[in-house]
């Protein structure tokens, strides 16, 4: 399949980014200092969001599973490990310029986007095709550079260290390192896994498509430790259906996702099958997911760069042996990115009004229910709201909303994405009941107060 990343919803996107910042998901960094790197923050609601995503991720596979660990290393690592691992010679972007207007491009993209066809790893064939068939999207001219490579780590120093240290490009490397300590403390036996969440940072030549692409990102990576004897396709086939499974539960459609296979050329020379899980985002489908079977390489080369020992020792058979691990990584940012997509919709109201609503799924949503009461000015009601809303507030991420009114507030809550919103009303005062109404249905039912957080709970499952 030829991978393509075709521009097909550039008004959506608009859409989206634009209620980011309207309802406080994700701002723009250093907005008042004109902005920096494309870089961006999550706001109030957007934290909470990318927060439930990961909770969702380290229940499903860590918390879940018995054959599965968490991990939290440092950011800042051995330079050696970017040695052994092989970032420090090959983890390279190739970069290309426009000589006229000075725009810097990332040299496979631009092919990939502009004619669908895949270079990458190819030097000498991506300046060719830039030169010969290629435009500068830019100005229109073709006067290109050379393409050249650029190696993608961000340097720093630290006290008391000779030499540049790296801020980590990805997560999975403080695992490898952490092995022998986890095999040595805990009791997990082979096939096992290790999970962590946690930030990566890559000085990605453009950075761009919102939150896709950004220098500073979140990963979840799990490195899969399986003995060298084992039928692995299976498994690997396994991984792949829970990756689309959890792409499914943040609200992606099945037909929103396909899968990319590496060529046998492009694949790794220590791989043996790798997979991108691909998204139909606004902007066209694009990686959101890899899975890869790296064989022993990482261990195998932790083991010759530190001199230590990393190999397993099976209690039952005896036998010692460096395992070979499977990799699915996930990118946070990307997961927010696909859930804020698939729940976006705008919807005609039978009352010739529009409303914008995020659908999420009601495990992700960043507030689970409001609470109003009917009128601001009528103390009676806003006292019982205040009282529903301090009973629930512990148990259930909930908002209190008096402004304006009620038709407003709901269309508030849908831009959130708020699945329920609970009003007090004068028939409350009298009949101990309150209205809850769904935000995809529209639809309104009495609840009686007393079993209202229960029935509020169970919803939420
Ligand atoms: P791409 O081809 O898009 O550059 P990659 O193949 O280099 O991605 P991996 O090294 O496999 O990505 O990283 C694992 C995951 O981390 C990706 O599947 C993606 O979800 C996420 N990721 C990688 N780079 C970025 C980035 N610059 N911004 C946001 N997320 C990223």
């Amino acid at each position: 399949m030829v991978k393509k990343v075709i521009s097909n919803n550039q008004e959506k996107m608009e859409k989206i980014v634009a209620l980011c910042k309207r309802k406080g998901f994700i701002f723009p960094a250093c907005e008042i200092y004109g902005g920096f790197a494309n870089a961006y923050s999550y706001g109030p609601y957007g934290v909470e969001l990318k927060n439930n995503i990961k909770k969702l991720w380290w229940h499903k596979f860590i918390d879940s599973r018995e054959d599965m660990v968490g991990l939290d290393g440092p950011i800042l690592l051995h330079p050696k490990l970017w040695e052994a691992s092989g970032h420090l010679d090959g983890f390279n972007d190739a970069m290309i310029d426009c000589k006229e207007c000075k725009m810097r491009y990332r040299a496979d993209n631009l092919i990939s986007e502009v004619l669908g066809i895949d270079l990458e790893g190819k030097l000498a064939e991506m300046t060719k095709v830039i030169q010969e068939q290629i435009k500068c999207p830019n100005c229109g001219k073709k006067k290109w550079t050379e393409a050249r490579y650029f190696n993608m780590m961000f340097k720093t120093e630290m006290n008391g260290i000779e030499g540049p240290v790296y801020l980590r490009p990805e997560t999975a490397g403080a695992i490898f390192v952490d092995f022998k300590n986890v095999i040595d403390s805990c009791r997990v036996r082979i096939p096992f896994g290790i999970g962590q969440i946690g930030k990566a940072f890559r000085n990605e030549i453009v950075a761009r498509n919102f939150i896709f692409r950004i220098r500073e990102f979140e990963q979840m990576e799990i490195e899969y430790f399986i003995s060298p004897e084992t039928n692995w396709e299976p498994l690997f086939n396994e991984w792949l259906e829970l990756q689309e499974e959890f792409a499914l539960e943040l609200g992606a459609r099945r037909e929103d996702l396909r899968r990319y296979e590496h060529s046998k050329e492009k694949l790794s020379h220590y791989s043996r099958k790798t997979i991108d899980i691909e998204y139909n985002f606004p902007f066209g489908f694009a990686e959101l997911f890899g899975l890869a079977h790296r064989g022993d390489f990482d261990l195998s080369q932790h083991q010759k760069f530190s001199g230590q020992d990393l190999q397993y020792l099976d209690h039952t058979t005896g036998k010692k042996y460096l395992p070979h691990v499977l990799e699915p990584t996930f990118g946070v940012d990307r997961c927010v990115l696909l859930a804020l997509s698939a729940a976006y919709s705008e919807e005609d109201l039978a009352d010739g009004e529009k409303r914008v609503v995020l659908k999420f799924p009601v495990k992700i949503a960043p507030i689970k229910a409001a609470v109003f009461p009917l009128l601001k000015n009528k103390s009676e009601l806003v006292v019982k709201a205040k009282e529903i809303f301090d009973d629930l507030k512990d148990e259930i991420k909930c908002e209190f909303d008096d402004n304006g009114n009620i038709g407003k507030r709901y269309r508030r809550q849908d831009e959130i994405g708020t699945p329920y919103c609970i009003t007090v009303d004068f028939d409350t005062l009298q009949n101990n009941d309150v209205t809850v109404r769904d935000r995809d249905t529209m639809r309104q039912e009495r609840i009686k107060i007393p079993e209202l957080k229960h029935w509020l709970i169970d919803k939420l499952k």
